[in-house]
């Protein structure tokens, strides 16, 4: 029986920087991370961009820690393996390789996994959903074969993988059932121009359809719609929307409807046991309410306090506004505050045309957002700035 201080759970931005988190406080805790997939940590957020679109993937720009920053930080890792039975009474973690570690304290980062729609063909060849590093080298060797795609979906994944294959000249349709691209998050005036602009880029959009199933004996041939249409397509990424990784914590207090509960310190009921990025489920002490954000910079700040924290020399809050950004083409977006709902007044300084705008939403008299398009660095932290001022936070 292995015995650590520290049981890290995924490999991904959250679970590395959990690491980070540990050895800033603790030099000599002992820290075991474990992660399904065999590269050590890496930038997700590039698999949908450069690393689909240059013509030899760039893997050495992918790598965010490698197996050299483990062993300098005496960090043991167990890669390409996962953690299958956990059990919060015995603080115990049975390995897929066999292993079992005690535990200590342990760190859930077990991230994501994107939704499989309810209907046929899903598991048809040349069906994508797009996550790991495997499924992105996967969907570029498809790309230089097929020449037409159907992209499901029209949230971020969805518009940023349209844009990286229609830039690889291909022949790039969007299945979106909303009335335009990126509803969860922009304005009534923003997505259609948004939506307009993939129109003038060559992308074929069908707005307001949605997904019935894929036919193909093996390999996709057509895509049928709700409304009867059948599309040729050799090629389809299904993007929408993902869902927590929680089986390994089903049907425990770790586990809920809408993610792992956790509070403003980032420990879940189960004291010393703690949950980051895309599965944690946290109290948003700057917008209020609770929330899970699917995004990188709050995996990455989640993981360092809560690694922080789990040392017992410090107790640090997560109080970060909500942030994310995307890129589509040239443009550049930035997501500042809580757009979870419709904004009832916008206010717009710079234009669509010059591509360079920023949009202020409120709720009424309230300040709630901050979009930014091709802004700088230093605009994004000064419209963070506004709206804590603006929440007297
Ligand atoms: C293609 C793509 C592009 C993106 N672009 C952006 C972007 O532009 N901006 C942005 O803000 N966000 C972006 N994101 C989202 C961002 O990458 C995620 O929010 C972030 O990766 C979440 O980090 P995480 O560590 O919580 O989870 P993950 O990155 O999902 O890592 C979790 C890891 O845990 C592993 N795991 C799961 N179960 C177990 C188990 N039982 N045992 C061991 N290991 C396990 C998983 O295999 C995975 O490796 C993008 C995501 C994708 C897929």
């Amino acid at each position: 029986m292995i015995q650590r201080d520290y049981l890290v759970i995924g490999s991904g931005i959250g679970g590395a920087s959990v690491c980070e988190g540990v050895r800033k406080h603790d030099k000599r805790g002992t820290i075991t991370i474990v992660g399904a997939e065999i590269m050590p940590p890496y930038n997700r957020w590039l698999l949908s961009k450069d690393f689909l679109r240059e013509k030899t993937p760039p893997l050495k720009k992918l790598a965010h820690f490698d197996q050299r920053w483990f062993d300098s930080h005496k960090i043991e890792t167990r890669f390409a393996t996962i953690v299958k039975q956990f059990n919060i009474e015995r603080r115990l973690a049975v390995l897929g390789n066999g292993e079992s570690i005690e535990f200590t304290k342990a760190c859930l980062a077990m991230g994501s996994r994107p939704v499989r729609p309810p209907v046929a063909g899903v598991n048809l060849g040349n069906v994508i959903y797009l996550r790991t590093v495997r499924d992105a080298l996967a969907l570029r060797e498809m790309a230089s074969i097929e020449r037409t795609v159907m992209v499901i979906g029209g949230g971020l994944l969805a518009c940023e993988a349209a844009a990286s294959l229609r830039m690889m000249k291909l022949k790039v349709t969007m299945m979106h059932r909303n009335a335009y691209l990126l509803n969860r998050y922009l304005d009534s005036q923003t997505g259609p121009w948004l939506t307009d602009y993939y129109a003038k880029h060559g992308i074929t959009m069908l707005i307001g359809e949605s997904l019935n199933g894929f036919e193909g004996k093996t390999v996709l041939r057509n895509i049928q719609t709700k409304s009867g249409n059948r599309v040729p397509a050799g090629l389809a990424i299904v993007a929408c929307g993902a869902e927590p990784n929680l089986d390994l914590v089903r049907n425990t207090p770790l586990s809920g409807p809408h993610g792992s509960p956790v509070t403003e310190y980032l420990e879940t009921e189960e004291k010393g046991i703690f949950a980051v990025g895309d599965l944690a489920f946290y109290p948003d002490r700057i917008m209020g309410g609770v929330r899970r954000q699917t995004h990188w910079e709050n995996a990455r700040a989640q993981g360092l306090i809560a690694g922080a924290n789990m040392t017992g020399k410090k107790r640090i809050r997560y109080e970060q506004v909500p942030y994310f950004w995307t890129e589509m083409f040239d443009l550049r977006l930035h997501f500042v505050g809580d757009f979870s709902m419709q904004p009832t007044r916008v206010d717009l300084r710079g234009t669509y045309a010059k591509k360079k705008f920023l949009a202020r939403y409120y709720q009424g008299e309230k300040l709630r957002a901050i979009l930014l398009c091709n802004q700088t660095e230093r605009e994004v932290e000064s419209a963070k700035k506004e709206l804590r001022q603006a929440l007297g936070k």
